[in-house]
Parts: C-alpha cells; structure tokens; sequence
C-alpha cells in the first residue's frame, strides 16, 4: 500500500509520546525527530522536510499545546494540518475555458501513464462534468502511443483526432480543435510526446504546440513511485513550459509518498488528480486534507461518508439507522446491508478508511473472502420469512433444518447467528453512545 512506511512511522511517532498525559519540551523534539526521520525515510525532500518540521515546531512550542490537557491530539492536529497544507491546502480545481473548447496537454516523461491518464481525465470528465471530450494523438514518435489512444477512444466512445506518424504535431493539435469545433466537441485532451529524460528537442516541440493552441491546463503527469526524481522532473517541466498542475499516477502500487508530499512545495503547482490503478475508474482529484489524514491513519472518514452516500439509498439509510436505535434489525435486513456494503467495494479496503482502523494489528493481512459472504447469505436465504424477520425464533431444530437447506455446517450456522446477535447488540449500543453523530452525517 501507498505511504505505508511513512504512515507506520509517523504514528508510531505519535503515539510514542500519546501514551503520556503530560508532555515536556524534551518530548515534542524526539517526536519531531522521528517525524523528520519518517519524511526523509519516504523520500521527501530535504528543505521541504525542514521547513515542515520548523512550522510545526514553531506552532507547538508558541501555542499553550504543552499546558493543554490533551497536548498528542493538539500535536496530531498540527501535524495534520501543516500536511495538508504542505499538499497545497485546499483541493485545485480543473479550470475550463470562458469560451469552448477547453485545450489540455497532457505532458511528461515516457512511461508515467501519460496516455492512459488522458482516457482516464476525459472519462472523468464525461461523467463527472458532462463534457464532450476529444482525444488528440500528438506522440508522433510511438506509433504504439496513437493505437492505444485509438483503442481508449473506442472504449469510451470519444473521437480520437490522429494524423499518423508523419505529421507535424503542431499540425495536428491545431487541426484538432477546429474539428473539436465543428463536431461540438467542448473540451480537447493533446496527448503530446514523452522521453525517457527531460530533454531540449521535447521542450521545443512542447512549447510550440502550448504557444499554438494557447492552453487552459498544462497538466504534468508523473509516476508516483520515482519519488525525489519526481519532483526534479516536475521542476524542470515548470521552469521550461510552465505547468498548471500534476497528475500523480499509481499511487495504488508501494510509493513512499516522497512525491506527494514534496512536488507542490518545490514547483509551487498543485497536484489536481490522481491515478490509482490501471483502470479508467481509477482516478480521483486531489485532496490534500483526506491525503493528509489517511497518511496519519485518521482514516478517510470523507471518502467513506461520500462512498456510502454515493451507493446508499438514503432513506433505506434513515429506516435501517431507525431499526438499530430501536433494536429491531433482523436477518432481512442484514441481508440488504450486506449487499449494500458488497457493492461499496472490498471490505478491507472500507474498514482501513474507519479512523483508528489503519492501526489495527493485522489488519493489513486480512482478507475478507467473498465466498464467506456468500455462505452467510445461503444461511439467511434459508430462513423462513418469519425467521429472518424474528431471529428470536431460531430453536435449535429450525437451525438444523437451515443448515441441512443451505449446506452449510450446524456449527457455522451457529457462529453466523450469534455473530448477529452480537452485532445488533453493538450497534444498538452504538447509535446511542459515541456514535450517535453518524446518522447525521449518513443523511439523516
Ligand atoms: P505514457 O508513456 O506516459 O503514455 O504511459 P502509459 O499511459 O502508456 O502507461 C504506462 C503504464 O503505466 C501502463 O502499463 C499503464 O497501464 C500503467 N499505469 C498508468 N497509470 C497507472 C496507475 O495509476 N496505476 C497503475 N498501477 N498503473 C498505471
């Protein structure tokens, strides 16, 4: 997982000094050395590290945190909020043009993902913003580049403006917004030429196409994983073309964060999307705050909330939120939530975004099967009506004939309802105690 060196060491950092009720100037300045440690460990930059451990320094020690009666959380939300902000703050919008088209270059070395991103940003866009996308095949140099773009352009249905290999790539940028002009087409993604190394010929030619088709958005896309070179690469990108922003791709594989951390503070341009897998869904904008969290381990209670809210239908929220606080969830019920939470995407990965969860001993090894899932749900579907509507009915002969109909062991059936029973239980619990606030945020 992304950042996990990082986010180990950082909370292991901050819950060295948690432990304590009081903290002592002594304290703060070992946490702040591991916390430099963890930075540079994840391959941040050296004077971003710096810099970064100053600020925070300087606001621990000239705020009263030392005299408070909980000086790790007010530490925590230091750190956290210097880290957001290391990120650029507040998330940075995709700018659109006054006037139709709006003209994007997709830029960057070979092998960042460049031409894959640029499927990636205009299916966003499709369905995010309703715009009409055109892909524009400028890489001239790889024949492989245009027929993948081809191929993207199929998959989503969007034209694919491509002249062959022997054009000029200015050519055909500008040819391609007079035909995204013709067709209506409202918003134009050049896939432009990458190398293996930043060099002068590439600058030439990219600064030729971005003076002919005068560009909203420059955006820069780099491979997460290549840390500090990362950062010099988007440096030298900015210095010579002058970017608008950054797309930060696969940050589903083992980056140490370095690049994350590091690019808005050294270029000053700020990263708008990220990639996170090899498919078209696979892609996000930017949020430094919940970037931020999720690298404490404070989970990613936002992206949770919106998931749920996203797949949930809110009044079935609003009854089953009743059911609980009223102690009359049943196997009925159950069954529509375990559906609901299938559907939100594996099970593990929503558990990790619950804050507290990411540092949960094990929790990164575990697995939760989907045949586990399905065998419970056999068990359910065995159920009479009244059962599942009445769990307080399952004698143990009913049980037996529920394990004979869904071919699953007594003792299974056994572990399933009491699972159950004890899960109600907790959540009765929960909706009235230190959960209460949730229902409000899930839209009741
Ligand atoms: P380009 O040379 O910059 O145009 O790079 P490509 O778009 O051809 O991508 C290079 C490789 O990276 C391909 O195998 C992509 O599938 C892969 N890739 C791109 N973005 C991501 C991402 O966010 N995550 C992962 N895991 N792979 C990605």
């Amino acid at each position: 997982m992304a950042f996990e060196g990082l986010s180990e060491r950082l909370q292991g950092a901050m819950t060295k000094i948690g432990k304590k009720g009081k903290i002592t100037e002594a304290d703060l300045k070992e946490m702040m050395r591991e916390v430099r440690l963890a930075l540079l460990e994840a391959d941040v930059n050296f004077k971003v590290v710096k810099e970064f451990v100053k600020k925070v320094n300087e606001r621990a020690l000239g705020s009263d945190v030392l005299e408070s009666l909980s000086p790790t959380q007010q530490v925590i939300k230091i750190v956290n909020e210097e880290l957001t902000e290391l990120m650029g703050g507040q998330q940075e919008p995709f700018q659109f043009s006054a006037k139709p088209p709006t003209v994007v270059m997709m830029v960057g070395l070979q092998g960042a993902g460049k031409t894959t991103t640029a499927g990636k940003l205009a299916n966003y866009m499709k369905k995010k913003e309703n715009k009409r996308p055109m892909l524009v095949a400028a890489d001239v140099y790889r024949p492989a580049a245009i027929n993948q773009l081809q191929t993207l352009g199929k998959q989503l249905d969007f034209p694919v403006y491509a002249l062959g290999t022997e054009a000029n790539p200015v050519d055909i940028a500008k040819q391609a917004i007079e035909q995204a002009k013709l067709d209506g087409r409202d918003l134009v993604i050049i896939d432009t030429a990458g190398r293996l190394h930043v060099d002068e010929v590439l600058m030439t030619e990219l600064k030729n196409i971005k003076a002919a088709v005068n560009p909203t958005e420059i955006l820069f896309t780099v491979d997460a994983m290549t840390g500090q070179d990362a950062v010099n690469v988007a440096q030298s990108f900015n210095e010579q073309l002058g970017i608008t922003g950054v797309i930060l791709t696969k940050l589903d594989g083992d980056t140490r964060g370095g690049a994350a951390l590091s690019i808005r503070s050294v270029t000053g341009k700020p990263i708008k999307f990220t990639g996170q897998g090899e498919k078209l869904e696979d892609f996000e904008p930017f949020y430094p705050e919940r970037m931020s969290s999720r690298i404490l381990g404070m989970g990613d209670l936002m992206t949770l909330i919106e998931r749920a809210q996203q797949d949930f239908d809110e009044t079935k929220a609003a009854e089953m939120a009743a059911k609980i606080r009223e102690n009359t969830f049943n196997f009925n019920d159950f069954i529509e939530q375990m559906d609901q939470v299938t559907n939100m995407g594996p099970l593990e990965d929503l558990l990790k975004m619950i804050p507290g969860m990411s540092n949960v001993p094990g929790l990164d090894q575990m697995k939760i099967d989907p045949k586990d899932v399905a065998h419970m749900k056999a068990i359910v579907l065995s159920m009479t009506p009244a059962e599942r509507e009445n769990p307080e009915l399952l004698s143990q002969s009913r049980r037996r004939r529920i394990s004979k109909g869904s071919a699953r062991s007594l003792a299974e059936v056994n572990r399933l309802i009491k699972q159950f029973n004890e899960s109600r239980d907790m959540m009765n619990k929960m909706s009235k105690g230190n959960f209460a606030g949730m229902e409000g945020l899930l839209g009741q």
